[in-house]
């Protein structure tokens, strides 16, 4: 027992100097990383201003985010773009969250008892109606010290991660949280970057791809949503159709200026919108981008009734960007806290619910049966719920649509080849 304690006592320095090294680092990042990005993004040369101008370039060519269906010449029927007449959707994800934890260096989530959990499990309890996508690689290894990532360790179905896929699939349990992927090493070995599919051809992509789902469904989990890492999508986009043979519902691979917009703007910022036959679901508003770029781009977003992205870094850190340090996090909490002031006119989605609802929206059929009777028929794979229609009275023969003259209609949920008629004179529907 003395022999013990003795041992205890001898090791306890050693301990106490590694934690000290380690905080003393903590402060020495803070100051070299996180005061200069604060200076940086404070006196406005980090392009934010060149951010909000690119994020709004060419997207009135969209116009909208209404889908106009016109039935006969007596009545004009508008598909609203969200689930129970919300004006407008948010959708928070985080990327790199992982298992592993390297001692001494910042922890990606790894740590159940760690910092950034806690800030997590923090920032959904504060506020109920959030949801979070998480993308995950299936093999995440990382070299902090360098801000790389580049080698395995051990992919997420390991056995000694049972316990943190648990508190995952606890969490995926709730509806609140939703887990897609990131790739399966988040690292090329050729390019030695942390962009895994730079340059790499279909046929040297897709086995990486297979490989990522199988591990991720060996750890139980069955993503239905891809962010490439790095934004890196293979020789001539290959990981499109890698994503959709592959059966994702969606792709996230697209930033202001970044992704599928690095050279041109090829999909909405602000919306989602389809891209070579796949629903792609945009970041637009990154953590720690400058209060007024961001209520600029919000208001932007509700004008055309798109989604609000939030995106960030699964971890604690100075020099990763747009991770959730302390100072990203207060950010965000600020934020939310604004945008919930008009929280009822907010539909709260993560990103698959999202792309769900837009792939459901090119399913739905809608005939005028009588003068007073419609028949919105869902021919799409997912039940749909609270489709929101407006309708123009009946007497609108030649006239262009008039808002004074709609009457909104929220639909009770219908599935897949149900048909409901929806009363004109009433309000009410009914099967
Ligand atoms: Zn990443």
């Amino acid at each position: 027992m003395i022999k013990k304690i003795k041992i205890i006592i001898k090791k306890l320095p050693l301990t106490y100097m590694l934690l000290n090294i380690s905080r003393r680092l903590r402060i020495v990042e803070f100051l070299v990383f996180g005061l200069f990005i604060r200076i940086f993004s404070i006196i406005g040369i980090s392009g934010s201003i060149d951010y909000a101008k690119k994020a709004v370039h060419k997207e009135d060519n969209l116009k909208n985010n209404h889908l106009e269906v016109k039935i006969n010449h007596e009545c004009i029927t508008i598909i609203e773009p969200w689930p129970y007449g919300k004006k407008l959707a948010l959708t928070i994800n985080f990327d790199d969250i992982s298992p592993n934890k390297e001692k001494g260096l910042t922890d990606f989530g790894g740590d159940l008892n760690g910092i950034i959990v806690k800030r997590f499990e923090e920032l959904l309890s504060i506020l109920r109606e959030i949801k979070v996508t998480l993308f995950i690689p299936a093999l995440l290894s990382i070299d902090l010290a360098k801000g790389r990532f580049y080698k395995q360790i051990g992919s997420i179905d390991d056995r000694k991660y049972e316990r943190w896929r648990n508190w995952l699939k606890h969490w995926e349990s709730t509806g609140r949280v939703e887990v897609a992927l990131h790739g399966l090493y988040h690292y090329n070995y050729v390019k030695k970057s942390q962009a895994e599919f730079e340059g790499l051809s279909y046929e040297k992509a897709k086995p990486l791809m297979v490989r990522s789902l199988e591990i991720m469904q060996s750890a139980g989990f069955f993503p239905l949503g891809f962010r490439p890492p790095a934004w890196a999508l293979g020789f001539s986009n290959c990981l499109i159709n890698i994503a959709k043979e592959l059966g994702f519902a969606y792709i996230a691979a697209s930033g202001v200026n970044i992704g599928l917009n690095s050279y041109e703007k090829l999909v909405s910022d602000l919306l989602p919108t389809y891209y070579q036959g796949i629903i792609n679901i945009p970041q637009n508003i990154v953590l720690g981008l400058r209060n007024n770029i961001t209520f600029k781009l919000i208001n932007e977003i509700e004008a055309r009734r798109g989604v609000i992205s939030i995106k960030g870094h699964f971890a604690d850190s100075y020099y990763l960007a747009s991770s959730l340090n302390i100072t990203n996090y207060k950010w965000l909490i600020s934020i939310l806290y604004e945008l919930y002031k008009e929280k009822d006119k907010i539909w709260f989605a993560s990103m698959s619910e999202i792309a769900k609802y837009k792939i459901c929206l090119k399913s739905i059929r809608i005939q005028q049966e009588s003068s007073n009777i419609l028949i919105v028929k869902n021919e799409g794979k997912y039940t749909i719920d609270g489709l929101t229609i407006k309708i123009a009275n009946n007497d609108l023969t030649n006239r262009p649509y008039n808002q004074k003259n709609e009457e909104r209609f929220v639909l009770p949920s219908i599935s897949t080849g149900e048909i409901y008629r929806v009363e004109l004179d009433s309000k009410k529907t009914k099967i």
